[in-house]
């Protein structure tokens, strides 16, 4: 207790564990952008599975993950995973066979879902409950490398993808708070995603990928978000980098939950010269 007086006192703050108003110990999470990459990162060891693993280790344990996902991308509506025990997806074809054996059987926390949908209620919206939707790929396979023991619960919210960058900025930002709960809030998808390049790449891809990774981090380590809300007309090569827009999205949802939309890189890699791994803390 006198400890807390004399921060008080002193009027220092201390985060992630900082104190409030009351005296309390609050845990404020960062939001996370991570780069999920291929589906092989789940049984083989590369530059981003590395880092995912020490990433989990340097994070304060938090209370729950909320996780946009470039695979739960739904057009209609806005969905939130509110089952209690949800499946492991194996949302990806003519991978080896172990991977789908793989499983991730961390809790969903139907009462934070509820939670959830309240804000986007409160906001005019209308979000629905999904008891049976799965994790897909893009949650599971980072989040078992991050967190093996699985043990804590997970609510996936939609992105949408044909609504353009400021309704997705929209939805993180209605989470944003929750961070002050010691919830940790996670977009999942690529800083650049070409598969057709992937399998068949052309000359130059490596530039074409750089000149928009590095785009991204100038207006990212700056803090403006307005460039990239404009992504798609602003930055440089981004049909090539992007053609469909699902794996930028979960970056522009967890900006809208950051706060200030500055954020650090903390990891850089481009693999097979095509697919940028990078991955942003908003803290
Ligand atoms: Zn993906």
């Amino acid at each position: 207790m006198f400890f807390i007086t004399l921060i008080k006192f002193l009027g220092i703050t201390l985060n992630p564990a900082g104190i409030n108003q009351r005296g309390r110990i609050m845990k404020k999470q960062p939001a996370l952008f991570i780069s999920h990459g291929s589906p092989m990162m789940a049984i083989e060891e590369s530059k981003t599975s590395l880092f995912l693993q020490a990433l989990g280790k340097s994070l304060m344990k938090p209370k729950a993950i909320v996780v946009f996902s470039a695979h739960f991308d739904r057009v209609n509506d806005i969905v939130i995973t509110a089952g209690k025990q949800p499946k492991t997806i194996h949302d990806f074809f003519g991978f080896p066979k172990p991977l789908y054996k793989l499983q991730y059987q961390a809790h969903g926390s139907p009462e934070l879902a509820q939670q959830i949908a309240k804000r986007f209620q409160e906001a005019g919206l209308k979000p629905k409950l999904d008891e049976q939707q799965g994790w897909d790929h893009g949650v599971w396979i980072p989040l078992r490398l991050m967190f093996p023991k699985a043990d804590i619960p997970i609510v996936q919210v939609s992105i949408n993808s044909s609504l353009g960058a400021s309704h997705n900025y929209e939805y993180g930002k209605l989470l944003a708070s929750l961070r002050d709960e010691n919830i940790l809030i996670i977009g999942s998808g690529n800083i650049s995603h070409n598969l057709r390049e992937f399998f068949n790449p052309t000359f130059g891809s490596k530039q074409r990928v750089t000149a928009f990774a590095t785009w991204v981090n100038k207006h990212l380590s700056n803090g403006q978000v307005a460039p990239l809300l404009n992504y798609l007309d602003e930055a440089p090569d981004v049909l090539f980098n992007h053609p469909t827009q699902e794996h930028f999205l979960p970056l522009i949802a967890t900006m809208g939950a950051s706060g200030t939309g500055k954020a650090e890189m903390i990891h850089q890699d481009i693999e097979r010269d095509i697919l940028a791994m990078d991955a942003y803390r908003f803290n």
